[in-house]
């Protein structure tokens, strides 16, 4: 058995139907007076805002709702800012990966407590990082930040709080947490809490995406998916990630692809570009996605499971070519070129020792 090392991390999770009314409670508990909202405009137009507004009362101190996606330089200033005009002693980052990593950003920065309330697939509620696009650099550059202070001390799992989540929404970041099992799996840092959180991740996922996908009011189908989303963020929490995450922060922060559609596209390529070294790592992936050997070799089993995700993708009418998603062709040196200095990228379990064996992937993503 191989050796490991990792960081495990406290945190209070809290999962369950209705969860959200939960939160003055534990805020009661920590003493928290002075909250910041971080949240984006989508989703302070609906509802969930406003009951989470009536929960805090008076605790809500300040609203940050311009969050954009891939979580910019200049934003997070103004939200720092805003913090400290109202002497904030928590903050709240409600929303997709892009408002739960802005709350990362300003908690990190200003030392304050963060709280996550997730409603997509992303998990970035239980990683100790966040991404940041610098965007007076050009191309912009995304780079990731990692730190043990940076995970979310509280975390509020709603499955109510993704009924609403449109279809292509719901199919792209369940992509996203299908990748984060399939990375972790085959993480350099591995460990064995990382792989058991991962594969049962990749069965809730596998059980429930389509049928979210296909019904979005699927209570039950969506209490599964957050699920697996809770896992494959807790698989990843403890891992570093490889080429797949690293591709995808360049398409997002330097060609401006949405995280989701761009780990919907990038996916299959990188599980067949890692297939030869990472198989044996990868095969309960594939058990709990109902692939069996079949007789083949454990290579082979692999490339079905890419094949496999790719059809997903495909039956979710999610894009699967950057061409689709206005990448030019004479753009993929330049994208290879970023992604072969990313340090993501370069902890891939594949050695990638020259820009061209990633030119190759994007033209065959192309
Ligand atoms: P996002 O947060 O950018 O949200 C995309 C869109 O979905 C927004 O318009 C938002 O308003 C809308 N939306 C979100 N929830 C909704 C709901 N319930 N109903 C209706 N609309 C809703 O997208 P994302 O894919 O969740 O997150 C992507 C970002 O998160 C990227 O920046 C990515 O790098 C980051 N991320 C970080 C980690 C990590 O561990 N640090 C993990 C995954 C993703």
């Amino acid at each position: 058995m191989d050796g490991f090392r990792y960081n495990s991390f406290a945190q209070e999770v809290i999962f369950a139907l209705g969860a959200l009314a939960q939160l003055s409670e534990v805020i009661g508990r920590f003493d928290w007076r002075r909250i910041l909202l971080c949240t984006s405009r989508s989703i302070r137009a609906n509802s969930q805002v406003d009951a989470l507004e009536t929960i805090l009362g008076e605790s809500l101190v300040a609203v940050f709702d311009q969050v954009q996606p891939h979580v910019q330089d200049v934003q997070v200033r103004v939200a720092l800012a805003l913090a400290a005009e109202n002497n904030v002693d928590a903050v709240i980052g409600m929303g997709g990966g892009s408002p739960i990593g802005m709350a990362k950003a300003i908690g990190f920065q200003a030392h304050l407590p963060i709280i996550a309330i997730p409603t997509t697939y992303a998990g970035s509620e239980m990683t100790p990082v966040y991404g940041i696009t610098h965007t007076d650099e050009s191309p912009p550059r995304k780079v990731t930040v990692n730190d043990p202070q940076i995970v979310p001390t509280l975390v509020i799992y709603d499955p109510r709080l993704t009924l609403d989540l449109p279809p292509k929404l719901t199919a792209s970041t369940g992509i996203n947490a299908l990748a984060h099992c399939i990375e972790a799996l085959y993480s350099k840092t591995r460990n064995p809490l990382s792989t058991a959180a991962a594969v049962e991740g990749m069965r809730h996922v596998h059980n429930a995406l389509l049928r979210c996908y296909q019904d979005g009011h699927n209570q039950e189908a969506r209490t599964e998916m957050l699920l697996g989303a809770h896992l494959a963020g807790l698989s990843l929490a403890s891992v570093s990630m490889g080429l797949h995450h690293g591709v995808c922060h360049v398409l997002g922060g330097s060609a401006n692809i949405p995280h989701g559609i761009a780990n919907g596209i990038i996916l299959p390529h990188a599980i067949r570009f890692n297939a030869e070294v990472t198989a044996p790592q990868l095969l309960p992936a594939a058990e709990a996605m109902n692939i069996s050997e079949n007789g083949g070799n454990s290579t082979s089993v692999i490339k079905a499971l890419a094949l496999h995700i790719h059809e997903l993708i495909g039956e979710m009418n999610l894009p699967q070519r950057l061409r689709d998603v206005g990448v030019n062709e004479s753009d993929i040196p330049r994208l290879a070129q970023i992604s072969f200095q990313n340090r993501t990228v370069q902890n891939n379990p594949k050695p990638i020792t020259d820009v061209m064996q990633l030119e190759q992937l994007l033209k065959d993503a192309w």
